[in-house]
C-alpha cells in the first residue's frame, strides 16, 4: 500500500484542502520564545510572556483580517494563551474559520563533519505530543528542515537526513490527526544565480517525495511549505515573473498532483515583494495541479511589528497595517493583486537577516 490508512483519513484531507482555498492561506506566527525576542528586540519590547501574547493577539483580533486565513501556526506556548478578555485564542480562530497550527519541531543541530550543514530535531515523543495539540484544537504542524546552497552544499547526506527526517514526522503527525506541513527551507544565502536554486530545489523536492512514499505518507494531507526559486541574496534580482516561472517549473518536475497545496515561506524578502512573487506565480498560465498560497511569518507581519511598536495606542494602527498585508496575499493567490496596497512602514525592506536562525 502507498499510504496507512489513518482513523483521521478523511478529516486530514478536507483540512489540508481547507488550508488550500483559493483566496486564504497561512500566517506563521510560530516564532520560537527566543526568535521572538529578536523581533520584540527590533521595537525595543522586552520579551516576557505579555508582550508575545500581546502581539498574537494584536493580530489574531485583527478586524477583517481572519477572513483571509484559512490558518495559523502557533508555538505551543500560543496555543494555550487567550485574548485579555479571557478567550482562547484557539477559539478565535476556529469562529474566524481558521485552523490553529503548531509548530512541533525543536529546531536544528549541527551534522558533524559537514558544513554546516543541520537537521532537524523533535521526533522523540512527538506522537504524544501530537495527540495532545490535537486536543488542544491544533489541525495541522510544521517541521522546519533547513539546507543550504554553497559549491559543495547541500550534501548528499543532509539530502537524505532532512528528507527522511520530514517524512517521519509527517507520517507521525497524519498517526495524530494534525496534517503535516512539510518544509524543506533552502535558504537565500550566498552569491548562487536562480539557475542554481531551481537545481538544488528540484534536487531536494524530489528526495522529500521518495520518502514521504517510503513513509507510507498520505499525500492529499500534506501540504508543501517550500522556498521560492530566486538567485541568492548576493546576487542581482530578478523580476516577479522571472522567479514564477522558475519556481513553477521546479514544482511541476517534483511535487505529485496528490499535494492539494503549496504554501511558500517568504524567507526574508521584503513584504511587498513576497506578495508581487506570488501573485505572479497565479497569473502564469500552464499546469499548476495545486493551489499556489502563502505561509509567511516576517512577509505579514513586519509592518505590523514596526507600527505597533509596543503601545497600546498604536493596536489600532497595527491592526490596519496587518489587514492590508493579508488582503493583497490573498489577492496574490487569485493573481488578482495589482501592487496597490498601501505600504506600511518598511513594507519594500529586505527583511534578510544572514544565517537566520528561526
Ligand atoms: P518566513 O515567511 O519569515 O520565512 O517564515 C515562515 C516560517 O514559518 C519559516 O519556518
Amino acid at each position: 500500500m502507498s499510504h496507512f490508512k489513518s482513523k483521521y483519513h478523511d478529516e486530514l484531507i478536507a483540512n489540508a484542502a481547507y488550508i488550500g482555498t483559493p483566496g486564504k492561506g497561512i500566517l506563521a506566527a510560530d516564532e520560537s520564545t527566543g526568535t521572538i525576542g529578536k523581533r520584540l528586540a527590533s521595537i525595543n519590547v522586552e520579551n516576557v510572556e505579555e508582550n508575545r501574547r500581546a502581539l498574537r493577539e494584536l493580530l489574531f483580533t485583527a478586524p477583517g483580517a481572519l477572513q483571509y486565513l484559512s490558518g495559523v501556526i502557533l508555538f505551543e506556548e500560543t496555543l494555550y494563551q487567550k485574548t485579555a478578555a479571557g478567550k482562547p485564542f484557539v477559539d478565535v480562530l476556529k469562529e474566524g474559520g481558521v485552523l490553529p497550527g503548531i509548530k512541533v519541531d525543536k529546531g536544528t543541530v549541527e551534522l558533524p563533519g559537514t558544513n554546516g550543514e543541520t537537521t532537524t530535531q523533535g521526533l522523540d515523543g512527538l506522537g504524544q505530543r501530537c495527540a495532545k495539540y490535537y486536543e488542544a484544537g491544533a489541525r495541522f504542524a510544521k517541521w522546519r528542515a533547513v539546507l543550504k546552497i554553497g559549491s559543495n552544499e547541500p550534501s548528499e547526506l543532509a539530502i537524505h537526513e532532512n528528507a527522511y527526517g520530514l517524512a517521519r514526522y509527517a507520517v507521525i503527525c497524519q498517526e495524530n490527526g494534525l496534517v503535516p506541513i512539510v518544509e524543506p527551507e533552502i535558504l537565500v544565502d550566498g552569491p548562487h544565480d536562480i539557475n542554481k536554486c531551481a537545481a538544488v530545489t528540484e534536487r531536494v523536492l524530489a528526495a522529500c517525495y521518495k520518502a514521504l512514499n517510503d513513509h507510507h505518507v498520505l499525500l492529499e494531507g500534506t501540504l508543501l511549505k517550500p522556498n521560492m526559486v530566486t538567485p541568492g541574496s548576493d546576487s542581482p534580482k530578478v523580476t516577479p515573473e522571472v522567479i514564477a516561472e522558475y519556481t513553477v517549473r521546479a514544482l511541476q518536475r517534483t511535487v505529485p498532483a496528490a499535494v492539494p497545496a503549496i504554501v511558500f515561506l517568504s524567507g526574508g524578502q521584503s513584504e511587498e515583494e513576497a506578495t508581487l512573487n506570488l501573485n505572479a506565480m497565479n497569473k502564469l498560465k500552464g499546469k499548476k495541479p495545486w493551489s499556489l498560497s502563502f505561509s509567511f511569518g516576517r512577509a505579514l507581519q513586519s509592518s505590523t511589528l514596526k507600527a505597533w511598536a509596543g503601545k497600546v495606542e498604536n493596536v489600532k494602527k497595527a491592526q490596519e497595517a496587518f489587514l492590508i498585508r493579508a488582503k493583497a496575499n490573498s489577492e496574490a493567490t487569485l493573481g488578482t493583486y495589482k501592487g496597490d496596497a498601501q505600504l506600511g512602514v518598511g513594507a519594500s525592506e529586505s527583511l534578510h537577516v544572514k544565517d537566520y536562525k528561526y
